[in-house]
C-alpha cells in the first residue's frame, strides 16, 4: 500500500467543503479519506491498512473488490447499463428467479428497491393494503432506514429527530435476555414471557387494526439479539391467529450474515415478507428488496400496487446480485460462515468474554456477533449509557481507538462492540483481529467498577 497523501489531502478537503454526511453534526466530523480496499482489508491515504470487522455497515458480505463480482459488473455494463422498469431484463429476471428459488415457503415474486428503507417502506405498504389495516408493529431497539415511514417504524433513538411523525407505528419490546424487559432468568422463560406481552399488545391496540408485525429476525445494530427458539415460530402462530402479516426485514441478516441465504432458514420458518438489501450483492452497486408470499403478491393481481422506483430492478444490481449468489455457492461462503462461527469466532469470543470483566455476554451466530460491555459485573450495568455521546461515551471512543490503533476497524454502538466482519474472512484474518480485540479490551476493562 504506497501512500500519497497529497491526493488524500484533497479527497479530505473537497469532502469537508461540499459532501454533506448522514446521521453527524457536519462541523464535528472528519471522515477518513480511503484510498482502496481488498478482501477483508481497506486503507487510507497513508498507508495504514485495516482489517475490516465491521463490513463497512455490515453489507460488503463478499468482501472488497472480489474479481469475479467486479468482472460481472464489467460485463453487465458492457451489455445493458439501464433499462426502465416496466421493461422484462435479463439480469433482473434472473436475480429475481434466484432470490425466489433461495426464499423460504412460497416467497415467490420479488420487488426491486434500491437499499433497505425503501424495501422496508414497501413492505409495509403492501402489507397495509392487503389486510386493508393500518397498524405496524416492531419492536424498541431496531431499525428499519431513514425514509419517512421506515424511519418511524424504528425503535431506537435515531427516530426521534422525525418525529412526531405519522399515527400507526406501535413499538413493543422483543427478547434479549441479558438485559431482560420481563425480569426472565432464562431464555425459554423470555421467549414465554416476550410472546405474552405480544399477545397482550396485539389484544390491546386491537388485531383488526395491525397489518404486520415487522421484525429484524436477527436484530443487528441495536444488539446482534438472536431470537430465543421458539420466540419467532410464535410470531408466526400469533400472526396466523390474527391475521397479521409477519414481515421479516433481513436487510442486515440475511444473505450470509447468518451463515444462511435468509436468517428465517436458521429456524426454518417462512413469514409472508422478506425486506433485504446489503449482502445481496455486497453493496458494489446499490439494491434492495421485498420478496412476498403468492398471497401477497396475488393482491394485486388485478389491482395495480401503487408504488414504484425509476431503478427498481436497476441490470447493473441485479446483474451483481446474480453473480454474488452464484459466487457465493461455487465458493461455499455459507458453510464458510457457519465453520468459523463454530470453530474460530464462536470460541475466542467466548475466552475472551471469560477473561475480560467488561465483557458481560457473548453472543451471535454467523459472522454476526456482539460483545455487550458492562461496567459493573455484578448488575451488568453497561458501560456507557443508552445513546451515549461526548464524554459519556469516553469508553467507547478509547476502545475503538486502542483497535484501530493496531489496525482493527470493529462496529460499536451505545455499550456494544460488534464483530461484523465479511463473510469470507479466512480463519487467520479472523485470528489476527480477535488478538488485537483481545488486547484492546485492557481499556474497556479500566473503567469497570465493580
Ligand atoms: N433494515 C435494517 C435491519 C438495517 O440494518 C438497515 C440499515 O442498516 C435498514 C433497514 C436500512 O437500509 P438502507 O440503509 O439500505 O436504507
Amino acid at each position: 500500500v504506497r501512500p500519497d497523501t497529497d491526493k488524500g489531502a484533497q479527497v479530505a478537503r473537497d469532502d469537508r467543503a461540499h459532501v454533506f454526511h448522514s446521521w453527524s453534526a457536519q462541523a464535528q466530523i472528519a471522515p477518513l479519506p480511503i484510498a482502496g480496499a481488498s478482501g477483508s482489508y481497506f486503507w487510507d491515504f497513508e498507508g495504514k491498512r485495516y482489517l475490516d470487522f465491521s463490513s463497512q455497515l455490515v453489507n460488503v458480505n463478499i468482501g472488497y473488490q472480489h474479481p469475479k463480482l467486479v468482472a460481472a459488473i464489467q460485463e453487465a455494463a458492457a451489455r445493458q447499463c439501464t433499462i426502465a422498469p416496466s421493461f422484462a431484463d435479463e439480469s433482473r429476471s434472473e436475480a429475481a428467479r434466484m432470490i425466489a428459488e433461495r426464499a423460504p415457503g412460497d416467497l415467490d415474486k420479488v420487488f426491486f428497491t434500491n437499499g433497505g428503507a425503501e424495501a422496508t417502506e414497501n413492505a409495509m405498504r403492501m402489507a397495509r393494503i392487503h389486510t386493508g389495516r393500518h397498524k405496524i408493529l416492531t419492536t424498541y431497539r431496531s431499525y428499519h432506514g431513514a425514509t419517512s415511514g421506515s424511519i418511524l417504524a424504528t425503535g431506537e433513538p435515531r427516530r426521534w429527530g422525525s418525529e412526531p411523525g405519522a399515527p400507526g407505528f406501535v413499538h413493543f419490546w422483543g427478547p434479549y435476555p441479558f438485559r431482560s424487559a420481563f425480569h426472565s432468568t432464562s431464555p425459554e422463560q423470555e421467549c414465554e414471557r416476550a410472546l405474552q406481552h405480544l399477545r397482550d399488545t396485539i389484544m390491546v391496540e386491537g388485531p383488526q387494526t395491525i397489518a404486520a408485525i415487522m421484525l429484524e429476525t436477527v436484530v443487528g445494530t441495536n444488539g446482534i439479539l438472536v431470537p430465543p427458539d421458539g420466540y419467532l415460530a410464535g410470531v408466526r402462530e400469533l400472526c396466523d391467529e390474527h391475521g397479521i402479516l409477519w414481515i421479516a426485514d433481513e436487510v442486515m441478516a440475511g444473505f450470509g450474515r447468518c451463515g444462511e441465504w435468509f436468517a428465517v432458514d436458521h429456524w426454518g420458518l417462512a413469514p409472508d415478507l422478506i425486506c433485504f438489501a446489503k449482502g445481496v450483492n455486497s453493496g458494489y452497486v446499490p439494491l434492495g428488496g421485498v420478496v412476498m408470499s403468492a398471497r401477497v403478491a396475488a393482491t394485486f393481481d388485478d389491482r395495480p400496487y401503487p408504488g414504484g422506483l425509476t431503478y427498481s430492478g436497476h441490470p447493473l444490481a441485479c446483474a451483481s446480485a446474480v453473480a454474488s449468489m452464484r459466487i457465493f455457492e461455487e465458493e461455499g461462503i455459507l458453510e464458510h460462515v457457519r465453520k468459523m462461527a463454530d470453530t474460530v469466532i464462536g470460541p475466542r469470543l467466548e475466552e475472551i468474554r471469560a477473561k475480560h470483566p467488561s465483557v458481560g455476554e457473548v453472543r451471535g451466530l454467523g459472522v454476526f456477533w456482539a460483545l455487550d460491555l458492562v461496567k459493573d459485573t455484578t448488575t451488568n450495568e453497561a458501560l456507557v449509557s443508552y445513546n451515549a455521546s461526548g464524554e459519556a461515551a469516553k469508553p467507547m471512543a478509547e476502545l475503538m481507538a486502542a483497535c484501530k490503533a493496531e489496525g482493527l476497524w470493529p462496529m460499536t454502538h451505545f455499550n456494544r462492540l460488534h464483530v461484523v466482519p465479511p463473510c469470507t474472512t479466512t480463519a487467520e484474518e479472523l485470528a489476527e483481529g480477535l488478538d488485537v480485540l483481545d488486547r484492546a479490551l485492557d481499556v474497556a476493562d479500566a473503567h469497570v467498577t465493580a
